[in-house]
């Protein structure tokens, strides 16, 4: 390992850290923002009963990625600053920058075969042909983001180390006002998906405010990422018929979900990732289609939640394994 190189690195790790500290705004809304979570208490599909299944004598699956130093998950809510710039390193005369060196994972190539569908009743996701997919999967999936940086890069590095895939249902404004952050996501080879530009009851409004609410999204994280997104929920699981036409017309697939982990009847001062844990589970079957926030509490409950999915012989299915035109 040369001295150019270290150099160089060095170089790397200041320009990218100057870079977040740039982004970094003083008075981000506070991650658990009522406003958008609060009404979707109501309307959990009926389908999500619970169902005690084979918990028998299964052992864990794939046992999965042993090593991996978990990230810390203690996200703090409005507050988390700035993690330490390296010190030193006073490379005044600019050396080589070598382009992509080490940083992330690179992105899976997003060809997986069409292995599952939706089924449109229960939402609930089912393999095409039960004899050449699992059906003991989970789908997982995170609405009203993106929120944070820090509490996204937590989730992220939860989800890797577990290798699990989940789509993140985005908001337009969200969106417009952190981009750099739906590239995170990208870049972990996670999926979005589109929840509508304001998170509003979209079945209240007029057609044309239906089509702004949905097709702006499409066009902003199509610019952002280079395809727009293929799956749609509406805010509030509330959509009627002109929501479902326009998720259509856009080639989106609709869904709610058919496992709520209530994670958004929690709050700053009165929460419990255990609870988010074991309100999932209460409700776990094959092709559970699991609702839950970019919450701080869901962040810290995602690594006990996914170990014990693990544990139960559930895997976790990926968005683009799904073919969203059936
Ligand atoms: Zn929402």
């Amino acid at each position: 390992m040369n001295k150019k190189l270290l150099i160089g690195l060095a170089a790397v790790l200041i320009t990218t850290s100057a870079a977040c500290q740039n982004n970094s705004q003083p008075s981000a809304a506070p991650a658990g923002n009522g406003a958008s979570a609060t009404g979707q208490a109501q309307t959990v599909p009926p389908a999500a009963k619970p169902t005690e299944k084979s918990e028998a004598s299964v052992a864990p699956v794939g046992a999965g990625t042993p090593a991996q130093p978990s990230k810390p998950s203690d996200v703090a809510p409005g507050s988390a600053q700035q993690p330490a710039v390296p010190p030193s390193a006073s490379t005044s005369t600019a050396a080589p920058i070598t382009p992509q060196a080490t940083q992330q994972p690179a992105p899976a190539p997003q060809a997986a075969a069409k292995l599952y569908k939706m089924n449109p009743k229960t939402y609930d996701i089912v393999p095409i042909d039960p004899a050449s997919a699992d059906k003991n999967v989970v789908l997982l999936t995170f609405d009203d983001g993106p929120k944070d940086k820090d509490m996204l890069e937590a989730l992220l590095g939860t989800l890797d180390k577990h290798k699990a895939k989940a789509i993140f249902f985005v908001n337009g404004y969200r969106v417009q006002q952190k981009p750099e952050l739906i590239k995170l996501i990208t870049d972990h080879g996670q999926t979005i998906g589109n929840h509508s530009w304001d998170h509003i009851d979209l079945k209240k409004e007029s057609k044309e405010k239906i089509d702004q609410q949905i097709g702006d999204v499409q066009k902003l994280v199509k610019e952002l990422t280079g395809s727009a997104p293929q799956f749609f929920r509406p805010p509030f699981g509330s959509g009627g018929d002109l929501v479902r036409e326009k998720a259509k017309q856009e080639n989106m697939l609709f869904m709610t979900w058919s496992n709520g982990s209530l994670d958004w009847d929690m709050t700053v001062k009165k929460n419990d990732p255990a609870k988010v844990v074991s309100n999932v589970l209460e409700q776990l079957r094959p092709g559970s289609n699991i609702l839950m926030h970019e919450l701080p509490w869901t962040v810290e409950a995602m690594d006990n939640l996914l170990t014990q999915l693990e544990a139960k012989s559930y895997k976790f299915v990926d968005p683009a394994s799904i073919d969203t035109t059936l």
